[in-house]
């Protein structure tokens, strides 16, 4: 019988529910029943999820629906008291004289994840947290409400993307220009609202002891095994080894047209004949999408159908829709959802190579023992998502037809190059925002201004007067939403860059690689999992400078 998503029963929880659930886990504690009491406690946690995830996700599909908001609203309201009750079991737990035990039933890594979580929370934080989940979904209604005329339509920001990647000029400098004319409009109420998050995580973190945000930041990402010095570390590799790497394919493209200086409405034509496009629309590219799966390996195929045929895919652009795609899931149904924003670009093919990576990830972690161990940390679970990008490469015609595949993954690896010095810069901009909680909109815009000249020393905005001020970084929805989350895509690309290196020697090692690492999902630290599937740390010296030395060599730069 295929599961399909609209049976997906989710009941809504209350104060007392939650309060009653958790009372009945702690009498199994009371009893000393320890695999009693976290079977209960993981179904408990499973069904809270579930339907936190379906609130979000529903809201997400019309930011407009007053129902929508409503429940998001209430979701949001609840998530406290949620957090204060699983705090409460964890600490319990943690403090029971027997660990051997809780080892054996629970895991050891859970263990280590409850005590990084335990730290990251006090009642007393408890309308910081509410008023933090209300200013992120103020910016995500802010910019989902974009209403933008282009070209003789009317788009939102995810609609301008064709835009500002055609291949003529005059119309991506038209994009950029309407892009941030509407973030310059409401840049006021965009620095309110980052300065009033930046007021609330400072605040939060000195409640609950640590000098700034920052560590904190860190713990709410369960980040066990490595800290801000190794970040730092890792930012400079990409100073080092791929910001001059870049430097130099732009100035081969700006050789390549006869401009005369390469500007920012430039960048994102990556192939000079025009980035390669899918070959279709919404419904080739899932049939597409369908046998590229098949040919790789069954078990990909057979979990694409599934997802595909149970209605787990949302994946068309409409007005009100939230911007950007991604995987989320019910951990009672274990089946998850993708959620994107098609645009008729070669962005949509990355909802089936990288979307698909994170829901088959959850989808083989699916028979872990708890719920801490379906997803890995956000840089882990990056790796599972980025790979796949690679791994896809050698089927690439099915989706752009055989004339692009070449030319597409030649795109996709400059693109994969261009990102890191970009992602290291939104975070390198987070440790200072953070560090100066104090600084005022024009500071944090500077601060801003003087990152990317180190890390992007290229970047020319020529007229457009918003980002030029430093106003860049207004755009990103992870520098509001979720602190501190970009490294990770930074520090995945490095290991997902190295699988594409494997696949390039032997393919089947490379993939066989990559579903095991899949299968092992949550269940240890981003360094572990990462020696687990034979790759190099990012943090290790030499790890990112190899990958680039064979991304130069087969660029020919
Ligand atoms: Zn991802």
């Amino acid at each position: 019988m295929t599961l399909r998503f609209a049976d997906i029963d989710a009941p809504k929880p209350t104060r007392e529910s939650l309060k009653e659930a958790h009372a009945a886990i702690g009498a199994l504690l009371d009893r000393g029943d320890q695999p009693a009491a976290f079977a209960a406690w993981d179904a408990q946690r499973r069904a809270y999820e579930s339907w936190s995830a379906l609130v979000h996700l529903r809201f997400a599909q019309n930011t407009q629906d007053p129902v929508a908001i409503a429940d998001r609203d209430y979701a949001d309201s609840l998530a406290p008291e949620a957090t204060e009750c699983e705090v409460a079991i964890k600490r319990r737990i943690l403090a029971d004289p027997d660990r051997t035990t809780w080892e054996r039933v629970a895991g050891a890594h859970a263990l280590r994840l409850w005590a990084c979580d335990i730290e990251t929370f006090d009642p007393a934080i408890k309308a910081d947290l509410e008023e933090e989940a209300r200013l992120s979904a103020r910016y995500t209604s802010l910019l989902a409400a974009a209403s933008i005329e282009i070209g003789g339509q009317t788009v939102n920001l995810s609609g301008l993307v064709p835009f500002a990647e055609s291949p003529d000029r005059a119309v991506r400098y038209q994009a950029e220009q309407a892009r941030w004319a509407f973030l310059a409009a409401h840049g006021e109420e965009l620095d309110r609202i980052y300065t009033d998050l930046v007021r609330v995580r400072h605040a939060m973190a000195r409640t609950l002891g640590y000098e700034t945000y920052t560590p904190l930041g860190y713990k709410r990402l369960r980040r066990v095994d490595y800290g801000p010095a190794d970040v730092a570390r890792y930012r400079e590799q990409v100073r080092t080894h791929v910001v001059p790497l870049v430097s130099r394919l732009l100035e081969q493209r700006r050789v390549a047209h006869g401009w005369d200086r390469l500007r920012f409405w430039d960048e994102a034509l990556i192939d000079p004949a025009g980035n390669p496009a899918p070959t279709g629309d919404h419904d080739v590219l899932v049939a597409q999408a369908q046998t590229l799966f098949d040919r790789m390996e069954p078990r990909l195929g057979a979990f694409f159908r599934l997802m595909n045929e149970g209605g787990f895919l949302d994946l068309r652009n409409r007005p009100g829709k939230a911007g950007g795609g991604f995987c989320t899931s019910f951990p009672t149904a274990g089946v998850p959802y993708i959620f994107a924003n098609f645009n008729g670009t070669h962005n949509d093919i990355g909802v089936f190579t990288h979307e698909m990576g994170h829901a088959f990830q959850n989808w083989e972690s699916r028979n872990q023992p708890g719920i801490d161990y379906l997803w890995p940390t956000m840089e882990a679970a990056e790796i599972n998502s980025m790979s796949l990008e690679f791994l896809t490469y050698p089927h690439m015609e099915l989706m752009v037809g055989a004339g692009a595949a070449e030319r597409f993954r030649r795109m996709h690896l400059i693109g994969a190059l261009a990102f890191l010095p970009y992602g290291v810069c939104v975070d390198h901009f987070q440790h200072e925002v953070y560090a100066r909680p104090d600084a005022t909109a024009e500071e944090r815009h500077a601060i801003w201004a003087r990152l990317e000249r180190l890390y992007m020393p290229w970047t020319d905005y020529g007229d457009l007067a918003y980002p030029a001020k430093g106003g860049r970084w207004q755009a990103k929805h992870h520098i509001y939403a979720s602190p501190f989350y970009y490294i990770d895509y930074t520090l995945a690309q490095c290991c997902a860059m190295q699988f594409w290196v494997r696949a390039r020697r032997n393919e089947a090692e490379a993939l066989d690689a990559y579903i095991a690492l899949c299968g092992r999902g949550g269940s240890a630290p981003f360094g572990a999992l990462v020696d687990s599937a034979g790759l190099m740390s990012p943090f290790s010296a030499g790890a990112l400078e190899d990958v680039v030395k064979e991304a130069r060599s087969v660029l020919g730069v």
